[in-house]
């Protein structure tokens, strides 16, 4: 079977990273999670004091940020690695999440990141989740997939993720910040997101996680 590139890109938190993962299981593809490279350029700024609306300053830190993906045996997942150290748990926290639509609305920030997500998808066979993916990093992809689903079922999926983490948060607080990210992603000049005129929406509000995935491998099937 040929090897295809497929993007799913839509709204905070509606399942795109658990259903790229499964996907690429199934198909024996690599999966990349773009939106991990923009967390952990927030982290280093957040760490490093770089004031991202100063293109200086964002261009020299840039110029120190290595970004890699590398599995983790224990469980075969795929992890984020910031200059030599691994940023997986600590991306996901609130703190990242607060900051990391306006990281990510900077235009070099994107340069960085849109180069290195390419290079990714250069042998083909990946599915890659984000908000671009099907409109700017991979227009010509075979499989544009645009996730979306009920904005209560979003906000409790994601309340749940981080409640297990920290019993401290709220469920108004997670709300706010899907809502804020939401707007800053659409909104941005650069890249903003929107659905791709050829890509396929996909709403699970109401599909199970076996449902959702039937569904993505018999389209993408169809065009390998
Ligand atoms: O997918 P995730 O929620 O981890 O993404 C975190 C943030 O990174 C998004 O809210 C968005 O601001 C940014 N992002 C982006 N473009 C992508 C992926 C993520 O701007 N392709």
């Amino acid at each position: 079977m040929e090897k295809i590139i497929i993007t799913i890109d839509g709204w905070s938190s509606c399942g795109k990273s658990t259903l790229a993962k499964q996907l690429a299981k199934e198909l024996h593809f690599v999966y990349i999670d773009s939106g991990a490279m923009y967390r952990a350029i927030t982290l280093y700024f957040l760490r490093h004091h770089v004031d991202w609306e100063d293109v200086n300053a964002v261009d020299a830190a840039l110029k120190d940020i290595k970004l890699e993906f590398a599995t983790n045996h224990k469980n075969g997942q795929t992890e984020m690695w910031l200059n030599g150290e691994n940023v997986e748990y600590v991306i996901r926290d609130l703190v990242i999440a607060e900051k990391v639509s306006e990281v990510a609305a900077v235009k070099d920030v994107r340069t960085f990141a849109v180069a290195r997500q390419q290079e990714m998808g250069k042998h083909k066979g990946i599915v890659m989740d984000g908000r671009d993916i099907g409109t700017t990093v991979f227009p010509n992809a075979e499989l544009k997939i645009f996730m979306t689903a009920d904005e209560d079922v979003r906000v409790r999926r994601r309340f749940k993720e981080l409640y297990e983490k920290n019993p401290n948060v709220t469920l108004e607080e997670v709300k706010a910040n899907l809502a804020h990210r939401d707007y800053i992603d659409s909104h941005r000049e650069v890249s903003p997101l929107r659905q791709a005129e050829d890509a396929i929406v996909l709403d699970n509000s109401h599909l199970t996680m076996k449902e959702q995935l039937e569904i993505a491998k018999k389209w993408a099937r169809e065009r390998m």
